[in-house]
């Protein structure tokens, strides 16, 4: 638990991705896994007033029911983000998670998709600060140094197990009934969203940068924190994501494998930095928004003065024509 140390040391060293990764950019893949016919795994990247926002949907549901909730989710949350105005990120996401549960509860009234509902895992970027958001067992992780920290918590039966005392940690991916989830999107109108807020600080220049991943659990059902960790720290983002699936898949790869790794410009505290203010930022983008709302389009009026003049000249053509041919008749 290396995020609670403000001083961001970590107890595993190794040869990590320690500079650099600042100029790097997030690389997303998801793969339908060698068993299954269909991908009902999500992933999606959203630019909104609120921010930049990479989310991971995993749907349920038989048929074409666990694609159609993955894909609802995902186009639920985009279009809540872009439509309102500029919100904290932990509003923001909220309010778009339950929006997704409101359209996929909806469709569930249809038998077909009675049975339908979605993991939902996202991660919001707005000046320093950054947002969680969790429903079900996708997961983020924090890769720091080499070393890696789950940042959700499942929403499923084996973690209730673990909770409770009734099984280890290490038992909970084995168990028989480790599929089985307490909490989705779709089940029922009143969802509880887990969410979480951090920033981002700024590093010294020989101090490790962090790591985000998001995945859904055809990624760590096969391949364990320890390799994610190693395989994310010495690859770059694109890489890591490719040599993950593949990973994955010669170990069978019987589920739709998703992931998303972001490498972050600092390393994330609980804590904001001193002076950060979210409503001043907010303030700035609000203004922004309405300046531009505001300014005068240029090329919009060009490309109308341009479109009426060849409209005229046409339609004086026409009138000329229709002139000679009646002097004629
Ligand atoms: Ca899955």
């Amino acid at each position: 638990m290396f995020l609670e140390d403000s001083e961001g040391r970590s107890s595993m060293e190794g040869d990590t991705h320690r500079s650099g990764s600042s100029h790097l950019e997030p690389a997303a893949i998801t793969d339908t896994g060698c068993e299954r016919d269909l991908n009902e795994d999500r992933y999606a990247a959203v630019e909104s007033n609120s921010g930049t926002t990479w989310l991971v949907c995993d749907g349920m549901g038989g048929q074409t029911g666990g694609e159609l909730a993955a894909q609802l989710a995902i186009d639920a949350i985009r279009r809540d983000l872009e439509n309102l105005p500029p919100r904290p990120p932990m509003a923001a996401l909220k309010s778009a998670v339950i929006e997704a549960n409101r359209i996929i509860v909806l469709r569930r009234q249809n038998q077909a998709f009675a049975q339908m509902g979605t993991t939902a895992t996202a991660v919001q970027f707005f000046g320093s600060e950054v947002a969680f958001a969790n429903v079900g067992d996708s997961r983020v992780y924090l890769i720091r140094d080499g070393a890696i920290q789950q940042l959700t918590v499942d929403h499923t039966y084996v973690q209730e197990l673990v909770d409770s005392g009734q099984i280890r940690p290490e038992e909970a991916l084995s168990h028989p009934q480790a599929h089985i989830l307490t909490r989705c999107i779709g089940a029922e109108p009143g969802l509880e969203v887990d969410l979480s807020q951090y920033w981002i600080w700024e590093v010294e220049e020989n101090e490790p940068k962090d790591i985000l991943l998001l995945c859904t659990d055809g990624l760590y059902s096969l391949v364990d924190e320890g390799e994610i960790a190693s395989i994310v720290s010495n690859a770059t983002p694109s890489k890591a994501c490719v040599q993950l699936v593949e990973l994955a898949k010669e170990r069978g790869g019987y589920d739709n494998i998703t992931l998303v790794v972001i490498p972050l410009s600092g390393q994330l505290r609980t804590e904001a930095p001193s002076g950060y203010s979210t409503e001043e930022i907010i303030r700035t983008s609000t203004a922004q928004m309405i300046m531009e709302s505001q300014s005068f389009d240029f090329v919009g009026a060009i490309r109308f003065v341009v479109t009426l003049g060849i409209l005229s000249t046409v339609a004086l053509f026409l009138s000329f024509l229709a002139i000679v041919m009646m002097v004629r008749v």
